[in-house]
């Protein structure tokens, strides 16, 4: 049973490779109706801690990266760790706010060519101390920075999620592949210690065989607008919450299950008259099929108490991660045969670091990506499969693929 779940969940095959040259699919109508974004200078984020000392050069070997966009994610989580990584340094940032810059750039010790503006991004191309370029903009901006950067002939390292429709993953693939540069989507989950071992429990059958997934991703949202916050805004945010949170809950779906849904069924819900929710959804659930029989069910919030949850139930037991995919304190518990263990199989903080080992190491000896382009592609089918069950009210049906049937 186990193999032939797994077979469903080929990721960069056949069946990928095979449908990136077929048309491309128009995306769904929530996808159609963004309008122009353009990356722009902010402030700074509140509570960040810039290093008191500039960290050590890298060595000559070492994969120098582009930071594109110095928001909360990158200057409190992804910076501090390329310190971790065994061959990565920072070797340029790229913002619109001089003043950001400027304090960025001393704090982690960036030659002043190296502070670039996103009009003069483009001289990176020139610039054989970058290697790489790590993008952390807000979602709308993911795909024209990335083909930007594969246009500069550099690798790119894109934030989830990989862009907001199936075409734009599409162009990146195709932008990668012209440049002949690496893409890899930053989906740490894939690293972290917890939920590595609970793919392998998964695999192993652990659960016996599996029945049902649950997973959940939500939090509550402080009043905001979109002219205030991008995650509100439907042009840099698509949907809003599946994208940002309900995306980990899609993904434990996934590599718990082992296997495509064939079918999914959905809702969205968004108040009236609250201005967080006058572009985006604040609710967004779903139903999938499995062809083993397992079903899921998967619902994401930006109105409602915080959790962050993904459970799989066998026939034998239950695999239960809460908190499942944050950024430290993962909890897991295996219940099989009447037995209960808490399972502790290292320090969750490793994710961070560990994808940027792992790209380094596929820049450098063409090792394959774990979690490439054609992975975060598969999910935007599926988030597109989502939203048009919600918009029709329908069950779709899917390709292995992750394409709609029909
Ligand atoms: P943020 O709002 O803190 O930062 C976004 C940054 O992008 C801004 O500070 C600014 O430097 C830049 N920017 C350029 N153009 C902009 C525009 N038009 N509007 C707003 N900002 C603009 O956001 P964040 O939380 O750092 O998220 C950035 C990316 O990282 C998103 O794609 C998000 O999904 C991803 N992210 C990933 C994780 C993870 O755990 N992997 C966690 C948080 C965020």
């Amino acid at each position: 049973m186990v193999e032939t779940r797994r077979r469903f969940l080929a990721i960069g095959g056949g069946a990928a490779a095979a449908s990136l040259a077929l048309s491309i699919r128009p995306a769904a109508a929530l996808m159609q109706d963004r309008g122009a974004v353009r990356a722009t200078g902010q402030d700074m984020p509140g509570n960040v801690e810039l290093p008191a000392s500039p960290p050590e050069p890298g060595s000559s070997d070492s994969i120098g990266f582009a930071i594109v966009g110095l928001g909360g994610y990158a200057l409190n989580q992804m910076m501090p760790r390329f310190e971790q990584a065994k061959g990565a340094h920072i070797a340029a940032i790229v913002s619109g706010n001089p003043d950001k810059l400027r304090r960025v750039g001393d704090a982690y010790g960036i030659p002043a060519d190296a502070r670039h503006s996103y009009e003069t991004f483009g001289n990176i191309a020139g610039d054989d101390r970058i290697d790489a370029v790590y993008i952390a903009l807000p979602s709308g901006l993911h795909a024209e920075w990335a083909i930007q950067a594969f246009a500069a002939g550099k690798h790119v390292l894109c934030e989830k999620p990989m862009a907001l429709s199936s075409a734009e993953c599409e162009r990146m693939i195709a932008a990668s592949r012209r440049a002949d540069r690496k893409l890899m989507i930053a989906y740490r989950s894939h690293f972290e210690p917890h939920n590595m071992q609970a793919m392998e429990l998964m695999a192993q059958d652990a659960t016996g065989q599996l029945r049902l997934i649950r997973a959940e991703n939500s939090y509550r949202m402080q009043p905001t607008t979109p002219a205030e916050n991008w995650r509100v805004d439907r042009a840099l945010a698509g949907g809003g919450p599946l994208e940002d949170l309900g995306i980990y809950s899609l993904q434990a779906a996934l590599y718990l299950a082992g296997e495509m849904p064939e079918s999914i069924s959905a809702s969205t819900f968004k108040p009236a008259d609250d201005p967080r929710f006058a572009q985006i959804f604040a609710h967004v659930s779903s139903h999938w099929r499995f062809p083993s029989g397992a079903v899921a069910q998967i619902a994401t919030s930006y109105d409602s108490a915080g959790i962050n949850f993904a459970e799989a139930r066998g026939t034998t037991g239950a695999l239960t991660l809460k908190p499942a995919t944050s950024y430290s304190g993962q909890k897991m518990t295996l219940e099989s045969g009447g037995d209960r263990r808490e399972l502790s199989p290292g320090d969750p903080s490793v994710q961070f670091a560990g994808q940027l080992d792992h790209f380094v190491d596929a820049i450098r000896n063409n090792t394959p990506i774990r979690t490439p382009g054609e992975m975060g592609l598969r999910d935007l089918r599926l988030m597109e499969a989502i939203y048009a069950a919600a918009a029709t009210g329908r069950t779709v049906h899917l390709n292995p693929d992750g394409t709609m049937r029909g």
